[in-house]
């Protein structure tokens, strides 16, 4: 039952709650659409409470689309290092500079326009459109497609293309046109505040007596689950290499995870043989390995993957071949001191503590 009736009816509770419940949050303050832009981008699989600290700090130093436009890309990713995901602010510097090489002091004020910049896609054009000029146009994110499930008790897979399609379709149905900057936000609060995945506050909730899936008892199982995939275990060798005093970084791959960073190497451990593994690895890369010395193990975690990595120091003696693989920027070296000043992938600075 989605009846454009009922649809008109969830609405205006759902206004009314937000009215008296919106976080205050600096992004809100005048709704400035560079701000906007910034905090879209910083929240893409953050929470609130992690971004607001390195909100403040970017404004006051990229306060505004030109100051942004003009920076350098290592400034940049030193003021994101430790809000992970680095292609998104590598993609908000490259957005910034294409609107500004347009001749714009802001994010145009239209979806289709905001599509073409890098880093932009459907959810966050809609945000942009709608928060920054109160545009009616859906943004439905991961918090949104779940109380948009629940409200009309829709039986797709979370985070699927229909699910993704209804759930627009159905936002725009309810969306007061004049009010899309707080009817948007709104769903995004009641998701992040009381819709929550495993425990739904329903008897706080806006949309208590109108919830469909609420009605059936089966909120929770709304959206239905994404299949888990599975968890891989990895065991390796964690190294940090040094010569004559500096320390030897490698340059991840441009597209990926920690997409263009540097990082203290690792790669997959076989045998447990440490000194015949590293000696083989380094020799590949024009290294020789002098002496080698345990250190201890780290964890990490990213996509489906567990690492477990035992990790060495090693003293080494470079050859021509990665002096060459050095001038193409493949590889660099630093001074142990200025790798404070690096923007370095979590596991690499887990490394580094084994060190200090
Ligand atoms: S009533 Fe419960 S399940 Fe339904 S939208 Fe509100 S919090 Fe979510």
């Amino acid at each position: 039952m989605s009846s454009a009736s009922f649809l008109e009816e969830a609405a205006a509770p759902l206004l009314e709650w937000f009215h008296h419940s919106a976080r205050s949050l600096p992004w809100r303050e005048g709704y400035d659409p560079y701000k906007i832009l910034v905090s879209e981008f910083m929240l893409q699989q953050t929470q609130v409470e992690t971004v607001l600290p390195y909100f403040a700090r970017w404004m006051e130093r990229y306060p505004d689309l030109a100051s942004l436009a003009r920076a350098d890309e290592e400034d940049v990713e030193k003021l994101w290092e430790g809000l992970g995901y680095y292609s998104r602010c590598r993609r908000l510097l490259a957005a910034a500079r294409a609107m500004v090489q347009e001749g714009l002091d802001n994010p145009p004020p239209s979806a289709e326009a905001l599509l073409r910049y890098p880093g932009i896609g459907l959810y966050t054009a809609g945000a942009m459109a709608s928060i920054a000029y109160n545009l009616p146009v859906p943004a439905v994110d991961g918090n949104v497609e779940r109380v948009i499930s629940r409200l009309l008790n829709l039986t797709e897979r979370a985070g699927s293309p229909t699910l993704k399609h209804l759930a627009a379709e159905r936002v725009l149905d309810m969306m007061p046109k004049e009010e899309a900057r707080d009817f948007n936000q709104a769903l995004m609060e009641l998701g992040a505040l009381v819709c929550l995945p495993k425990l739904p506050a329903c008897p706080e909730c806006p949309w208590g007596s109108l919830c469909l899936s609420r009605a059936l008892g089966v909120q929770t199982q709304r959206p239905l689950a994404r299949p888990r995939p599975a968890v891989e275990k990895v065991p390796a060798w964690g190294v940090l290499l040094f010569s004559d005093g500096a320390c030897l970084l490698r340059r991840r791959p441009k597209e990926g995870l920690w997409a263009g960073l540097w990082e203290l190497p690792w790669f997959p451990r076989r045998t447990g043989d440490a000194p015949a593994e590293i000696k083989a690895w380094v020799s590949e890369v024009g290294i020789e390995c002098l002496s080698y010395r345990e250190l201890g193990v780290v964890r990490f975690s990213f996509t489906s993957y567990r690492v477990t990595a035992w990790v060495v120091a090693c003293e080494t003696a470079l050859s021509p071949a990665f002096r060459e693989k050095e001038r193409l920027g493949q590889w660099s070296l630093h001074a142990p001191n200025s790798l404070e000043r690096l923007t370095l992938p979590a596991p690499s600075r887990k490394f580094l503590t084994l060190l200090n």
